[in-house]
């Protein structure tokens, strides 16, 4: 009898458009497997939100496959340990999966998976899942081979499911027994493949249209951005899916009704889709980028005052910096796991200019609130948005403009910092200007019931402008910056270079918004 076929499941919980799975089903018998690794989970980028989110999307993935005749395997161990385990019992010769661009734990527990297939006669194939390209020493041709990609038709779901037989234990039982260490409050997004297609749907047939004006304001994004995120990050949507289903939707909106507003959207959100392989390329390129500035030249920059820092960081983890606006987005985004992109650019670069507080722990720290962590994207913008690039802008934004553009009226601020619902909106955006008496008269007194400003945001940046530009003027940043550019550059627009004059056509690199 031939021997079953190990699909292992990772960031990729679903039937169709399933490569290792559709290949396996046409070669014999299957064990799909999915592996809970409690090693994993004890990490501290890790947290109870995304546990709860894959949860949903591991039990929405069994009924799947129960549908086509063989239930999920799922089993909590250590990958070696459950391997020899299923080894001793179905003598596999061959583990299918999807290639992964993970924290530096996945890759090494990756190799050792490729050492124990080694050491077991056993071949393990690993197939593409989006525009990631292992082994890439430039980005030269890199668009142009994630448009192909993109364009391939999908892997359709397998009509049936020849497998080895139910596991001893179902799924969902399994999964009760294990929780995350990290008890981050729930998310705001339930998992699971039916949530996916009608976030999706309901984005491309009507959300969309408003998506490129609202995106950019906290209270408007939660409703107008896809919130596709966290669906793509474990992988109930494939991006290839996402991709022609926006396409398609483009195609019927050409033709109806020539809606140019939603198709200027649909425009900018195609960039997004590609800008998510953009940024976890840069990971799997340079996987330092995890735990050392990406601009080698920018090692050693924030090291300074270790207890302002451990006190500015723990204003910041709390929402309570005492400014308003800031304090909405850290609490909303700690509440429900979710922010729009500007906000959480702003507040990695508050946190690493303002409040010069290393890149790293501010991003571990989000990490851990982000339901939709991707570690690919996650730390190439944390690392852009600190300044440790050296081909891209430095942003510092500043929180009084944000607050009073993106939020006029308050109330993005007033939902989430209630301590400040009886503040007049003339004061709203600085409140510890209030004078004292107004302060006493509507009950909201700056330093006890709200916390003082951490500091006046106008002063914090320029002393932050002031130290970079020293920084940069006494070291030698050229080299290093040339270095990044033709790593991970995109050659989609053309940009000034960081350290010199106007780019040469071959120095071009994604600046975003
Ligand atoms: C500091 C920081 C950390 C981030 N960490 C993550 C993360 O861990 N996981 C994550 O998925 N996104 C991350 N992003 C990117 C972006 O903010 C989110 O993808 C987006 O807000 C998710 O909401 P959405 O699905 O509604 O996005 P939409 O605006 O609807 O975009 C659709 C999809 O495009 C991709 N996308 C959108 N914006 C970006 C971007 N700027 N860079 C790369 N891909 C993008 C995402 O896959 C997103 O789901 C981060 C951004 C910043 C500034």
């Amino acid at each position: 009898m031939t021997p079953a076929i190990v699909v292992w499941f990772k960031r990729d919980l679903r039937v169709v458009d399933h490569e290792p799975l559709d290949r396996a089903v046409r070669e014999g018998k299957v064990l799909p497997l999915y592996i809970v690794e409690p090693e994993y989970w004890s990490k501290d980028y890790t947290s109870g939100r995304q546990w709860s989110f894959l949860k949903d999307s591991l039990i929405s993935l069994d009924r799947e496959l129960t549908a086509l005749g063989q239930p999920l395997w799922t089993v909590i161990g250590d990958v070696e340990k459950v391997l020899d385990h299923l080894y001793k019992e179905f003598r596999f010769c061959r583990i299918v999966s999807h290639q992964e661009t993970g924290p530096g734990w996945t890759y090494e527990r990756d190799l050792k998976v490729k050492r124990w297939s080694e050491d077991h006669g056993v071949v393990w194939d690993e197939y593409r899942q989006h525009g990631v390209v292992r082994g890439l020493q430039e980005r030269r041709g890199w668009a142009s081979q994630w448009g192909e990609l993109m364009g391939l038709p999908q892997f359709s779901v397998p009509k049936k499911i020849l497998g080895v037989g139910s596991p001893p234990i179902v799924a969902s039982d399994v999964l009760q027994r294990f929780s995350c260490s990290n008890e981050i409050s729930m998310s705001s997004q339930e998992g699971g493949r039916s949530n996916a297609l009608s976030l999706l749907d309901s984005f491309l047939d009507r959300r969309c249209e408003t998506y490129r004006s609202g995106m950019s304001s906290p209270s408007t994004g939660e409703i107008v951005c896809s919130r596709i995120s966290t669906h793509l990050s474990v992988g109930t949507l494939s991006l290839r899916e996402v991709w022609q289903r926006t396409l398609d939707r483009r195609q019927i909106l050409k033709k109806q009704t020539a809606n140019s507003v939603a198709l200027r959207s649909l425009k900018s959100f195609q960039s997004r889709l590609h800008w998510h392989c953009h940024f976890i390329q840069k990971l799997e390129s340079e996987p330092r980028l995890e735990f050392e500035e990406l601009h080698r030249g920018f090692i050693g920059l924030r090291q300074g005052e270790p207890d302002l820092e451990i006190e500015r960081l723990d204003r910041f983890c709390r929402g309570a910096l005492g400014w308003p606006f800031v304090d909405a987005c850290l609490r909303c985004l700690a509440a429900t796991g979710w922010l729009n992109f500007r906000m959480r650019a702003m507040l990695v670069s508050i946190a690493s200019y303002h409040l010069w507080v290393d890149w790293q722990k501010t991003g571990i720290q989000m990490a851990r609130w982000f339901t939709d962590f991707e570690a690919g994207i996650h730390w190439s913008q944390i690392q852009m948005q600190s300044g440790n690039t050296g081909i891209n802008a430095n942003r510092i934004y500043s929180p009084i403009k944000q607050s009073e553009d993106q939020d006029p009226q308050g109330i993005f601020i007033k939902r989430w910092v209630p301590e400040l619902e009886s503040v007049p909106i003339e004061w709203i955006h600085q409140p510890w200007r209030m004078p004292p008496r107004l302060q006493q008269k509507i009950g909201c007194r700056i330093g006890l019931d709200y916390p003082e400003p951490i500091g006046d945001p106008t002063q914090l940046a320029r002393e932050a402008r002031s130290r970079l530009k020293s920084w940069i003027e006494s070291h030698d940043m050229k080299p290093e910056a040339k270095r990044v550019l033709k790593a991970h550059g995109s050659r989609l627009r053309q940009v000034r270079p960081r350290y010199g004059k106007k780019a040469s056509l071959s120095q071009m690199a994604l600046d975003l918004e």
